[in-house]
């Protein structure tokens, strides 16, 4: 059995992204699996930033991590938080950026340095590149800082006590490496891909401490893990081949090694890894293109997690309740746009009516100042929230109840539904008899159905022949609400004015 599926045991997840950039997609399906399994248990989802490559750190991206997390739902127990919008700190184990805990982690490289783990390494990049050139001759077609040559190089395993101190208190620029035993054999249980195994770590003396006196990821990682007392690592599949060197780093302190489930890459339509040339990547971008949290939640929680039922619309609730890591597939997950659209349009219905209407509202009023205190614009609201995916439809949507459409001759003709220019004038005429007859009492979707069916059939057409052009008429948009819904919306002054100036339409 699972820890975490242990109900009573705490099981405390975290989410620690780099501030390179703003949140991605991917991320955000990372985090959102760390929070699931943490609610499971308890409160203890934790964020932390690594921001400790300064070169890759870009203004602005912390905020917008963290802004992002919260538009989606996935708020942090613990670590960096927003308190009164503002970007904070919250919890025992603080702080939780990692610039900020440049202390903690020299007091480690310390420990390492202590117990012959780790050694200072004062090569310079012309000692690095000759040590690659004089490899390379010698027939080594790969080489790397290891075992191997760290005999032969500037470092402190080389140098007497004397000399190292010497180098330091001069202040010559050092950095501090990991010692990665040779042929090294690491094997875990990756709670996603079962048994995992890496035999002849072909890797490098990893850097631990940089020049800048920064920690590296590998050691700023695993130190704040240990400290933060994370019991399940949750990340992408990309840093599968650094565990090993984490659960090695783990061994060096004497650390219980947390567990570890690397998440599937997040695939094109062409299964490439997702890219910004085929897809937005940034989940800001989804935000500026009016999608809902409910909507991009419930499309990234299936992106390499399934059910076991034909469940498809999850609330958040419902995803604490059901997910589980044992139903994430190891292959990667392909982004389908057309997918997500689809939830977008399924979350767009589930808002309650009024809401909805109040959310359009502002919207509509923009282009159409009449809405603001339009009395209909519940009913009109209802009316759409059916038929669009995005709130930014909604003013085109309900354009026609606020200005005279323009119409055209090739928007009431229309082949599909057998509306020929011929007929045209025939139908209209029809149409504005009928219309003409019925009392304002009986105004309504029924009757007016009623009503335009009958004559119809009098005239030997289909139905769609009649509403086609009725509903062109009035709205003068390909798409819209039903004609006998927007009829009896509009009332039946507008809607025989509209009628009379399509007979006009030349
Ligand atoms: N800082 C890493 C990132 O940006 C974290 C990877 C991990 O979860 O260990 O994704």
């Amino acid at each position: 059995m699972r820890i975490y599926e242990i109900h009573h045991c705490i099981v405390r997840t975290r989410f620690p992204p780099s501030p390179t950039g703003f949140l991605h997609i991917g991320g955000l399906r990372t985090a959102l699996y760390c929070y699931l399994i943490a609610k499971q248990t308890k409160d203890s989802f934790i964020l932390r930033i690594e921001d400790t490559d300064r070169e890759r750190t870009v203004p602005g991206a912390l905020e917008n991590i963290v802004e992002t997390l919260y538009w989606a739902g996935i708020t942090p127990d613990e670590g960096v938080v927003l308190q009164n919008s503002m970007v904070g700190q919250h919890g025992p184990h603080g702080p939780y950026i990692q610039s900020e805990r440049l202390e903690i982690y020299r007091k480690h490289a310390q420990i390492l340095l202590d117990t012959h783990c780790a050694y200072y390494a004062f090569d310079t990049k012309d000692d690095l590149e000759a040590m690659r050139t004089r490899e390379t001759a010698a027939g080594n077609p790969a080489p790397k800082y290891d075992a191997s040559v760290r005999m032969r190089m500037k470092n402190s395993l080389t140098m007497t006590k004397e000399e190292t101190k010497a180098k330091l208190d001069a202040g010559e620029p050092y950095v501090i490496r990991m010692k990665i035993p040779e042929g090294n054999v690491v094997r875990f249980t990756d709670d996603i891909r079962g048994n995992v195994e890496f035999k002849g770590m072909e890797i490098d003396d990893q850097i631990l401490m940089k020049s800048d006196g920064f920690p590296t990821y590998h050691l700023a990682n695993v130190v704040d893990d240990h400290l933060m007392q994370v019991d399940l690592v949750i990340r992408g599949e990309e840093w599968l081949s650094s565990t090993p060197k984490h659960l090695l780093l783990f061994e060096y302190f004497g650390w219980p090694a947390p567990r570890y489930a690397h998440v599937p890459l997040l695939l094109n339509q062409d299964r490439s890894k997702l890219s910004k040339r085929q897809n937005d990547v940034s989940v800001q971008d989804y935000i500026d293109r009016g999608y809902l949290p409910e909507a991009i939640l419930n499309f990234i929680a299936l992106l390499g997690w399934n059910p076991g039922t034909t469940q498809e619309l999850f609330t958040m609730k419902e995803l604490i309740e059901q997910f589980s890591l044992e139903r994430v597939q190891k292959g990667g997950a392909v982004f389908d746009r057309e997918k997500l659209d689809w939830f977008q349009g399924q979350w767009i219905r589930k808002i309650a009516p009024k809401e909805f209407a109040d959310r359009i509202r502002p919207l509509v009023a923009g282009k159409y100042p009449e809405a603001e205190n339009d009395p209909k614009f519940h009913d009109r609201a209802a009316l759409i929230q059916e038929r669009i995916t995005f709130f930014s439809e909604a003013p085109e949507m309900l354009s026609y109840y606020y200005v005279d459409p323009a119409i055209t001759k090739d928007l009431l003709a229309n082949k599909k539904q057998k509306v020929t220019e011929e007929l045209l004038p025939q139908i209209l005429a029809m149409l504005e008899t009928e219309l003409t007859k019925i009392a304002e009492k009986d105004w309504n979707p029924a009757h007016l159905e009623k009503i335009l069916r009958g004559a119809t059939d009098s005239l030997g057409l289909k139905i769609g022949q009649t509403l086609w052009p009725l509903r062109a008429a009035l709205t003068g948009l390909p798409f819209s609400p039903g004609a006998f819904e927007v009829a009896a919306a509009l009332g039946k002054a507008k809607t025989l004015k509209r009628v009379e100036k399509a007979k006009q339409v030349k």
